[in-house]
């Protein structure tokens, strides 16, 4: 039996804190420049294709890559390239910037228009040229996503709207606000990628959105939508397939293995409006959350735009900040300054005050299992953090620890408070040095 078989109700049960999910979503004010950093994707960043002083409007080419794994840049404002220079991330790498002046116009660059597609190739290349990315987070290019190998094995697309991450909501918002432009979009992929059925995976905190969906899809006996247990993290990929195709993509296998294609809600969203506007990929919909932010909402903003701006709209800080999160509480990336930009994947900003953040002490593991009986895929977090700490990594491999997402269950319900989830991330670390070195 696989991994997934034996446990399809794992994970943690969370709080859900969707404190802003009534929030409809409110566009911010022109911020007066925009900082457009060149890695907004899973793989090698984008070299910038303008200078300083050049001129720039919505939808200009900014950035581009030869590489396979990549996606396209563009310009979020009008306004004039101030300067192109370096970031440090939250990581501590460094990383390109276009920094615009914004001049208020926000003038359309001319050409944009929908685009003329009639067959798979042809939409494989639109998708690449709006610059998609997944917006759930990865940061996965589109095209790509949508132009598998064994592209006549795919039957089955997966709308990703489970959306467990606690506190966000801006999934939830598409659905309430776009559900045309994710209709369309799921037209689309289903014309142009010759898929067959359409399984939307809905968690069932969010009854108004399943019914709402139901609704509008009740005359498609391709589309379902699915209802999953509210339980942390159904929004996985793996998870949310096996959940609702009852298909198992076992290690080192993608989604396309199994012939389905999954894709986050948003980003279906933003195919059907592309396919009706051609306007790249050039605003996000955050949620802004926390006990440190005076008012929370849902706020459309250029990508660019710096968090300082958005903290401003949502009425400032409230109480003194000490965390900030670029996404979710179980998965998001800290970062350490607000003048850090929203980029195109970013689907939350959370911060917090002192009084929400602690870092608790580790104890000795009591050998209670609750870290692998949370675990999706029921890996071993302690023996993977034991074996990391030998640097044995026959046993990681045995172990299977390249499997692990980074979800965070495991230390979430860890009474010990060990930090397995940190010491998964460096034993995967250590396995592919160790399989770079080989
Ligand atoms: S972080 Fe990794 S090991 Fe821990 S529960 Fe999630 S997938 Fe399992
Ligand atoms: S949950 Fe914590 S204490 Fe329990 S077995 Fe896992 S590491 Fe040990």
């Amino acid at each position: 039996m696989s991994f997934l078989q034996q446990k399809t109700l794992s994970g943690a049960r969370v709080k859900h804190f969707k404190n802003t999910e009534n929030c409809a979503s409110v566009e911010i004010p022109l911020p007066k420049e925009v900082c457009i950093s060149m890695s907004q994707h899973m793989g090698p960043p984008c070299k910038p294709t303008v200078a300083k002083g050049d001129s720039v409007k919505v939808g200009t080419l900014i950035g581009d890559s030869d590489a396979f794994l990549s996606a396209p840049i563009h310009s979020s404002v009008s306004g004039t390239v101030k300067d192109v220079t370096e970031l440090v991330t939250s990581n501590g790498a460094r990383t390109q910037v276009v920094i615009i002046e914004t001049d208020g116009e926000q003038a359309v660059e001319e050409g944009i228009q929908p685009p003329v597609v009639s067959n798979h190739p042809e939409f494989v290349k639109a998708i690449r040229a709006s610059g998609l990315v997944g917006l759930g987070g990865a940061g996965f290019p589109t095209h790509i996503k949508m132009n598998p190998k064994n592209l006549s094995e795919v039957d089955t697309l997966v709308v990703n709207a489970a959306e467990c991450e606690p506190y966000i909501t801006s999934d939830y918002r598409t659905i309430v606000e776009r559900s045309q432009d994710i209709l369309d979009g799921i037209e689309a992929i289903k014309k142009y990628v010759g898929i067959s059925q359409v399984k939307i995976a809905v968690e069932n905190n969010k009854p108004q959105a399943i019914e709402l969906l139901r609704r509008l899809t009740a005359e498609d006996p391709s589309i379902e939508v699915c209802s999953l247990r509210s339980i942390y993290p159904k929004g996985a990929e793996k998870v949310t397939t096996y959940e609702t195709t009852g298909r198992v993509i076992q290690e080192g296998m993608l989604p396309s293995d199994v012939g389905v294609i999954v894709e986050n809600v948003t980003t279906t969203a933003f195919i059907g409006q592309y396919m009706r506007t051609g306007m790249p990929l050039v605003s996000k919909c955050l949620t802004v959350d926390g006990d440190a932010i005076a008012e929370p909402k849902n706020v459309i903003v250029p990508v660019g735009t710096h968090y300082a701006d958005l903290v401003a709209f949502c009425g400032g800080y409230k109480k003194p900040p000490k965390k900030m999160l670029m996404g979710g509480p179980m998965m998001g990336i800290a970062v350490f300054d607000d003048a850090y930009p929203v980029l195109k994947n970013n689907n939350a900003l959370l911060v917090f005050s002192a009084e929400k953040v602690y870092v608790s002490e580790e104890h000795a593991c009591i050998r209670c299992g609750r870290c692998m009986s949370a675990c999706p895929y029921q890996l071993m977090p302690r023996q993977i953090e034991v074996a990391a700490k030998n640097n044995d990594i026959e046993k990681l491999k045995k172990l299977k620890v390249m499997l692990c997402m980074e979800c965070g269950c495991c230390s979430y319900v860890c009474p010990a408070k060990r930090n397995l989830t940190f010491s998964n991330k460096l034993a995967k670390q250590q396995l592919r040095a160790a399989t770079a070195k080989k």
